[in-house]
């Protein structure tokens, strides 16, 4: 058997992007994929003739975006659909009140207008709080200094709350004040209505993938890595890994000797979050026409106050909705159907009888995947954005962590997993490498 150079741990697209631009320069590599599929947390579902991103579905912005050039150079088909981040106005939205009435053009214009006035002084106050200050208590000391009622106070507190659970899957009081700092987009955001995981598909075209090889166990030393996994041992030079940050606190994966400082308190500092997709797809519409999505506010909307409109990807009415933070983790065991019950009160709330039952439904189940262990990492209150750079320090010249939550610019996206592959490859070769390189062939 040929010496291995590099072992990447991981399937996603972190881990082949790394692959593929260390085989395209001349090493050996082997990618050791625990499931039996490439993609990690891109996946497309394509049983029943539809098409269906369990994982990632957005580019979160594509200017200067080098994910979006990679798109591009695959001929990748994508819709535009921006209302990826949790955006109060980037596209018509149908907001409704506490009791179930549409705003009207004015009222929403308003209601929108408040929460742009409190994130600008939000991202003031964030950026000269103290350390260990929670997102929760930087929004409770920007909305105390509005000298609001407490409705119009709480209308944006609670999109405040959803904003850090539909964008970090987490209670607002659990993420850090400088959580949702990379929290911009810029430009369009785009879905795929061929499906996401083209991109790992042909990220991981020609590399020696072994799938349904589970690592156990990363052992490092000065002369390189042994990584075990149910099908034996592999030795290589380095290894990168890319497991998600929940495999890599669990017992179920050791590593030995324990990671270092700084790597191993920026782990501590950063938590897999709870975050599920529920997709609904209907025999005919009955929501609003000409908007993007449906909001719904107040007590009404604790749980499920979102609805996308993808109908304009397949041609088939349907909405997604989150469960996020504590509603995914409430909702954890219940089984589909009161999770749809659940679901379809809130709709009913708003379109009464005019609400079909749905014809089908796909609910993810990140949390209880042992090779994700939840959607991805949020920072807990202590944290800094730095810990994800912080958790790729190469550890010993032979080991490197990378993955979406080792990327500080734009943590949690695929943008984040495909540089911060791109980072490991050019930390091993020591030279640059360029990322345009990625859809040409593989040497032999
Ligand atoms: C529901 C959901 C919605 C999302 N929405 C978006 C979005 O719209 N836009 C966006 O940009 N991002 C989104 N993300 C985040 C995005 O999917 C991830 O940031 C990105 O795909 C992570 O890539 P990765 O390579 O870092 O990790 P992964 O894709 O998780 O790759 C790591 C690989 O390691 C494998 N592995 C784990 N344990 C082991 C083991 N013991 N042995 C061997 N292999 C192992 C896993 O199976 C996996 O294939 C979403 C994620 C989820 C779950």
């Amino acid at each position: 058997m040929n010496t291995i150079d590099t072992v990447v741990i991981g399937g996603g697209v972190s881990g082949l992007t790394a692959a593929r631009l260390l085989t395209q320069a001349g090493q050996n590599v082997v990618v050791l994929e625990a499931r039996t599929r490439l993609g990690g947390r891109l996946w497309t579902d394509r049983t029943d003739g539809t098409i269906t991103d369990r994982g990632a579905s957005w580019i979160h912005g594509i200017n200067n975006s080098p994910l979006a050039d990679l798109v591009h150079q695959l001929g990748m088909k994508t819709v535009e659909f921006t209302v990826g981040g949790y955006q109060a106005d980037s596209r018509p939205i149908a907001h409704y009140s506490p009791d179930g009435i549409r705003l009207s053009d004015t009222e929403a214009a308003a209601y929108v207008a408040d929460i742009h006035a409190v994130d600008a002084q939000l991202a003031e106050l964030i950026a000269v709080s103290a350390p260990g200050t929670s997102y929760g208590e930087a929004v409770e000391a920007t909305l105390a200094q509005q000298g609001w009622d407490p409705e119009r106070t709480m209308r944006v507190r609670e999109y405040l709350r959803h904003r850090s659970e539909e964008q970090y899957g987490v209670w607002i009081d659990d993420l850090d004040a400088h959580g949702l700092d990379d929290d911009s987009i810029d430009g369009d955001e785009v879905v795929f209505p061929d499906g996401y995981d083209v991109l790992s598909t042909r990220l991981g075209d020609g590399l020696d993938v072994r799938l349904g090889h589970k690592v156990s166990q990363v052992a490092w030393a000065d002369g390189g890595v042994t990584v075990t996994t149910d099908h034996g041992d592999f030795t290589a030079a380095q290894a990168v890994v890319t497991v998600p940050v929940g495999v890599l606190k669990s017992a179920d994966f050791k590593i030995t000797p324990a990671l270092p400082e700084p790597v191993a308190g920026a782990l501590d500092r950063l938590e897999m979050n709870n975050f599920e997709k529920v997709f609904l797809r209907f025999p005919r519409k009955f929501w609003d026409d000409g908007v993007y999505a449906i909001r719904q506010q107040g007590k009404a909307g604790e749980w499920w106050h979102s609805w996308y409109d993808l109908t304009a990807l397949h041609g088939e009415p349907t909405l997604l909705t989150f469960a996020a933070g504590p509603c995914a983790v409430a909702t954890r065991k219940w089984d589909e159907s009161a999770i749809v019950t659940s679901i379809m009160e809130a709709l009913q709330r708003l379109y009464g009888d005019r609400v079909p039952q749905p014809i089908q439904v796909d609910i993810t189940d990140w949390q209880d995947d042992p090779f994700a262990r939840g959607s991805y990492a949020y920072m807990k209150v202590g944290s800094t954005p730095e810990d994800h750079d912080l958790l790729a320090t190469p550890v010993g010249g032979v080991l490197h962590i990378a993955g979406e939550a080792t990327w500080t610019d734009d943590p949690a996206t695929v943008t984040a997993a495909l540089l911060s592959g791109h980072r490991a490859a050019r930390n091993i070769l020591g030279r640059e490498v360029s990322l345009s390189q990625l859809p040409d062939r593989l040497p032999r």
